[in-house]
């Protein structure tokens, strides 16, 4: 079937420095590096390495050709991507100091400006078994999940940055919710402990992952991969995007997790955010 994703594309700029910048402080970066990232786009790669037919609805700058041939050379389908000539595309600037510490500024651009209309053929052919992946990084979830859920498109929301106010109004539309630990807390805090959708997955960095069988009432646990980490970024999305193409493909839940958490194993060997994300044959070899 196929994996719909209404995704944030970012272009990550990375800046190491001695130390984080003070207010009037002008700075000399030690190195820079650009890359994909953004949680849509990272979802859609590790979807589409994991094997699925991903179909990424978003939108880009024009100028920026190289990161939509970045998705389209990982078998993701971009046609429904909207190229502005007037827009920035998504992008975040990363300050990383020596310590560890970072600092983040995000500017969603081109990612908060989509338009239900943009993708009436996309959604024509929505149908029952497809998945519809979305994060809180663009707008438009609440139309689209309503939207899809109608055709009986299961809706897996990633909810993160968290925001109560866009969950409660997306959740009615919602089959499964993908968080990590500090989400699921603020998720509880909120909702207590019966959200009323079908599943949820919750990773816990080194500590591994579960997804909860909400309606079944199982739960099913995968531990981390003992690796030397590098570089954490993405590892979540990396973990979402192959658990959901498993679900796609009908694997087993135990099975589906498995993969995930080999695959974010993997990609937090690496640094970067989409361009770690690891191929289907190498997380397979991680296993044998
Ligand atoms: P997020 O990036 O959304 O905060 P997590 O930190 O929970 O997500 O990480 C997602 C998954 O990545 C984890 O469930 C685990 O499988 C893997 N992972 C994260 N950190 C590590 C680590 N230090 N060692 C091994 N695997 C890790």
């Amino acid at each position: 079937m196929t994996v719909w994703n209404l995704g944030s594309i970012n272009i990550d700029h990375t800046y190491h420095l001695p130390h984080l910048p003070r207010p009037g402080e002008t700075l000399s970066a030690r190195d820079y590096r650009k890359g994909l990232g953004g949680k849509g786009a990272n979802q859609s790669l590790a979807a589409a390495r994991a094997g699925a037919s991903v179909v990424h609805l978003g939108a880009a700058a024009r100028s920026d050709d190289w990161v939509v041939g970045r998705l389209t050379s990982a078998g993701v389908d971009t046609t429904h991507i909207v190229r502005h000539h007037d827009q920035a595309t998504g992008h975040a600037i990363i300050l990383l100091d020596d310590d560890g510490e970072n600092s983040i500024v995000i500017h969603g651009g081109a990612n908060r400006t989509l338009q239900q209309e943009q993708f009436k053929s996309a959604i024509a052919r929505m149908k029952g078994r497809d998945f519809l992946l979305m994060q809180n990084e663009t707008n438009l979830q609440v139309e689209l999940a309503q939207v899809a859920a109608k055709r009986a498109v299961r809706v897996v929301y990633s909810a993160a940055p968290f925001d109560i106010e866009a969950l409660r109004a997306v959740l009615p539309h919602v089959s499964i919710i993908a968080v990590n630990e500090g989400e699921a807390a603020e998720l509880t805090a909120a909702f207590g402990e019966d959200l009323a959708v079908e599943g949820m997955l919750i990773t816990r960095g080194a500590k591994g992952a579960e997804y909860r069988d909400l309606r079944g009432g199982r739960s099913f646990e995968v531990p981390a991969y003992p690796v030397e980490v590098v570089d954490t970024t993405g590892a979540g999305d990396c973990f979402a995007g192959y658990f959901i193409a498993g679900l796609d493909r009908g694997d087993d839940i135990p099975v589906a997790l498995r993969r995930a958490a080999a695959a974010a194993a993997l990609k937090v060997t690496r640094s970067g955010a989409g361009d770690a994300i690891p191929k289907l044959d190498e997380v397979e070899q991680f296993l044998a």
